[in-house]
């Protein structure tokens, strides 16, 4: 077949902003790469083009990194038992940094004067280009163009004696939003950014401690969730247990509010929230603020479907799946040639026609970025006979683009960067559209008053465009190009 190129990790949800990476870390059993295989299969959907575990034995590591899912690449006995040992670290990657290739692939290991150092990291440091033209002109050599080999450069050259301390000197100059957890032959440790904008959650099974992105990776293991790591906290677990240490002044935590919208699991605990609660509760919000004479309530699946939930039963309107979703495109299919390219979001939503017909339907999806899908979905539901098609968003428009280790567009890409809700509605072509405002957002994840603008409880600057870090290496970015602007403008 002509024009065919290798597997794509989903050539269909290039109109969605894209999760990070996932991680997860346990220390104190056996089955530890086993357990690790796991957690990893259940944080899939925060990063399908890579996936490695590191694991320790004694005082050896042993590391597999791979292009390609978890469940293809690791669920085999021969794997498991190539990578021995009582503490395993983890990582799921969709590449915000640094391009997809092994040498990028986490986790990352360096052989310190101390010992092995292995590292996965999910998020993303906004001083890291910054920092390694500092650490290159003082002579280290980087491997890798990921940002997270950084922090191994940053504790190579500390001037700090241990292992912890250098740590925590590293960890000190990086500026972003991270969560990482890493192994030493002392043990697993886990840190979560001064703000928390990334999740990273403790649980316990048996005698075992494991820090993971998500609950839902604790679920599939047995374990239990004891609570959130704390924003600025670090979790050190040894064979004496658990010692918890706060190196940092503490700051207000502002996590990523978009993981209640999108890219947690709707089975997880986010901030010790039910994301499917929040979700429903996001659908409510939309249906108060914005009702609709209607016949029917559908999601876009699947991300769609909890606030569709919400909007039914606020409503009244009956719930119904008038879109039905082939599961198996972004795993398997290759690029598709140009011949079947333009079928486009068909090949992996269909109408379900018979329901749409003559109808008046209220269509939920979970965000609005560059508007291509909203605008194929509705002419969908147009041409399977829907008589009105009214648009509803569950998050407020996403108007700014993410420094955090999520994947958006550049912001003249981001349709809400370029048109008001009018023009919007026109372009996707529907007979109505509105965004849950972001007070409506707040009130959904349980904070009753909406959004304290002197004081905001997240991270949501893809809808304010309030950054809670420094963006050193983005504003130098801005800089370098109205430089060059005006050298063009002025023409030396
Ligand atoms: Fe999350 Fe948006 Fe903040 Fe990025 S900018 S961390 S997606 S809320």
């Amino acid at each position: 077949m002509a024009n065919q190129l290798p597997l794509s990790t989903n050539p269909f949800d290039d109109d969605k902003l894209r999760e990070e990476c996932g991680v997860f870390g346990i220390y104190g059993t056996p089955d530890a790469t086993a357990h690790c295989t796991l957690g990893l299969h259940a944080l899939q959907h925060r990063g399908q083009e890579a996936a490695g575990i590191t694991a320790l034995d004694g005082e050896t590591f042993h590391t597999k990194r791979v292009l390609g899912h978890v469940a293809d690449n690791f669920t085999s006995q021969d794997v498991i038992d190539s990578l021995p040992g009582n503490a395993a670290i983890g990582h799921v990657r969709y590449s915000t940094t640094g391009d997809t290739i092994l040498r990028n692939c986490q986790p990352l290991f360096a052989e310190f004067a101390s010992g092995g150092f292995a590292i996965a990291h999910n998020g993303n440091l906004t001083n890291a280009t910054h920092l390694r033209k500092s650490l290159v002109q003082r002579g280290s050599i980087f491997q890798s163009t990921s940002d997270t080999e950084t922090i191994i450069h940053l504790i190579a050259t500390s001037k700090f004696r241990t292992l912890i301390d250098r740590f925590v000197d590293a960890i000190g100059q990086i500026e972003g939003a991270y969560a990482l957890v890493s192994l030493t032959k002392e043990g697993l440790i886990g840190f979560r950014d001064p703000l928390g904008v990334r999740p990273l959650v403790l649980g316990k099974l048996d005698n075992s401690y494991i820090m993971c992105s998500e609950t839902c990776a604790l679920d599939i293991i047995g374990a239990e969730y004891v609570r959130d790591v704390e924003p600025g906290e670090l979790i050190i677990i040894t064979d004496e247990g658990l010692s918890s240490h706060k190196p940092f002044p503490e700051e207000n935590a502002r996590p990523c509010i978009f993981e209640h919208v999108y890219f947690s699991r709707p089975d997880s605990l986010t901030d010790g929230m039910s994301v499917y609660e929040a979700r429903k509760n996001i659908g409510a919000e939309l249906a108060r603020e914005f009702p609709v004479d209607a016949d029917m309530v559908i999601p876009v699946p699947d991300s769609g479907v909890p606030a569709a939930i919400g909007y039914a039963q606020e409503s009244s309107i009956p719930f119904e799946l008038g879109i039905i979703r082939n599961h198996y495109v972004g795993r398997t299919f290759i690029e598709p040639s140009d011949q079947i390219r333009h079928l486009g979001v068909k090949l992996k939503l269909n109408a379900n026609s018979n329901q749409i017909k003559g109808k008046k339907i209220v269509l939920i999806d979970d965000s609005i970025v560059r508007g291509t899908t909203s605008m194929k979905i509705v002419t969908m539901m147009r041409e399977a006979g829907a008589a009105e098609v009214h648009m509803r968003i569950a998050s407020p428009p996403t108007a700014h683009s993410c420094f955090y280790g999520v994947d958006t567009p550049e912001r003249k890409k981001l349709l809400a960067a370029r048109m008001d809700v009018d023009a919007m509605k026109e372009h996707i072509k529907a007979d109505s559209l509105a965004f849950v405002s972001i007070d409506g957002l707040y009130r959904a994840v349980n904070h009753k008053e909406g959004r304290n603008s002197k004081c905001p409880a997240y991270c949501d600057a893809c809808f304010t465009g309030e950054y809670p870090t420094f963006l050193t290496d983005q504003n130098q970015k801005d800089q370098s190009e109205d430089q060059l602007d005006m050298i063009a403008s002025t023409g030396s």
